[in-house]
């Protein structure tokens, strides 16, 4: 039978579990603890077989969430977590140990940047390197590197990752390579497709896409041979050597760590995943319209968007997402506008934080995320006081454009 698209696949994902009554949607499983009515079977999940025993670990609702998005990446398994912080700290720190080396983008989630920096204090070296330079971050191997970690498209600069290159690169050296495709979605691009050992989404983004669930998947991609990295656990050496890692992610994750997505909220994300699709071709579409839009406004100094020939990795935007290139974008106005009265003008964009939303959320960054580091690490980073991060929506666009021109012609 022919493979099915992405969105058939995803919409009739639940019911070919075989449901009962027929329903389309896997329940929301409420059970703390599953019994078993044979004690050899019980002792047989315990030991590793598929199945359920305490919900901490999993139940069949985010096991149907996990299909999912094991099936959207063209994975091979993944774990669910209660947020995209929680699988970006399993997988860290169920990897990781003291005295490895890490190399990291520095273009990364503020949260994931503190993350690491408790990372460190645990005794990971790391080092920050530019991920759109491939010879930044061969300059930064040493025998002791464990990992290279990046994100697809930066927050707020939407600087474009060498994926690929860095991708051949760690396949050559033998090195765990994860990528964090919140910002693009498994839509846009496909990380196994540059190589990479694990995939991190924030569900909480895109793929849940309506700002009512928090929640977070590591995917492996099973690519990588796990059998020669030497921080997998003895008892997590069973089976393929490609699942060890996601394995070793799950039980120190969820198991000990605890951080794990409830059934109710598994729910919401898996039916807003039904449409991501139509969510994110709208929001693409709306995005590079409006970039272009406020590109030639005379009050908006720079419009940072892969999407726009002006984006300094456009090409390999092109090369990498085709022709979407995601909702969010940089956008830095006029420093003669007081940014407070010009937010304070709009009508339709909602002043919030968050992204992948089906609302246009707008946010000044030096004066909020970027308020702690002080004025000159903003000016070393870019970030001026009139840098707006702006996470398009799913609405009309006329009313976006509308919306930014009147709030412009008054300031
Ligand atoms: C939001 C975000 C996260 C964290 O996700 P939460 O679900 O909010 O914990 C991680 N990485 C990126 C790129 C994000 O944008």
């Amino acid at each position: 039978m022919a493979k099915n698209g992405f969105t058939t696949t995803i919409v009739h994902s639940d019911r070919r579990s075989g449901i009962e009554h027929g329903a389309i949607h896997q329940p929301m499983h409420a059970s703390t603890e599953y019994a078993f009515a044979d004690a050899r079977e019980l002792a047989a999940v315990f030991q590793g077989k598929a199945g359920f025993t305490y919900a901490r670990q999993g139940t069949p609702t985010t096991a149907a969430l996990e299909a999912k998005i094991t099936q959207m990446e063209e994975g091979v398994g993944t774990v669910t977590f209660a947020s995209g912080m929680a699988a970006l700290a399993a997988t860290f720190f169920s990897l990781l140990k003291s005295g490895d080396h890490l190399i990291s983008s520095q273009h990364i989630f503020g949260n994931t940047n503190s993350l690491l920096g408790t990372l460190a204090g645990l005794g990971v070296d790391i080092s920050f390197v530019d991920a759109t330079d491939l010879a930044s971050v061969q300059a930064a191997w040493r025998p002791d590197t464990r990992m290279v970690f990046t994100e697809t498209l930066a927050n707020p600069g939407t600087q474009v990752a060498d994926l690929a290159g860095i991708g051949n690169w760690c396949r050559d050296k033998g090195l765990v390579y994860v990528v964090d495709n919140t910002l693009t979605s498994p839509l846009l691009f496909k990380p196994k497709s540059a190589h990479a050992t694990l995939v991190v989404n924030s569900l909480s983004k895109h793929i849940g896409g309506h700002g009512n669930g928090l929640g977070g998947a590591v995917t492996n991609t099973g690519l990588f041979d796990w059998s020669a990295y030497p921080n997998i656990a003895e008892p997590y050496r069973k089976g393929a050597p490609t699942g060890w890692g996601l394995t070793q992610i799950k039980k120190k994750g969820l198991r000990d760590m605890g951080g794990t997505l409830s059934s109710d909220v598994a729910h919401r994300l898996g039916a807003g995943a039904e449409t991501l699709v139509l969510r994110m071709n709208r929001i693409c579409a709306n995005a590079l319209a409006l970039a272009q839009h406020l590109e030639s406004h005379s009050r908006v100094m720079r419009v940072h968007y892969p999407g726009l020939d002006s984006h300094a990795q456009h090409e390999r935007a092109v090369a990498l997402f085709g022709a979407r290139f995601g909702g969010l974008m940089g956008i830095e106005l006029d420093p003669a506008i007081d940014v407070f009265d010009f937010l304070n003008r709009l009508r339709v964009l909602a002043l919030a934080t968050h992204l992948g939303d089906n609302r246009t959320l707008v946010l000044p960054m030096a004066q909020t995320i970027y308020y702690e580091m002080g004025p000159e690490r903003r000016a070393q980073m870019g970030i001026s006081d009139t840098f707006l991060r702006v996470s398009i929506g799913i609405e009309d666009i006329e009313d976006l454009i509308g919306d930014f021109d009147q709030a412009l012609a008054q300031s």
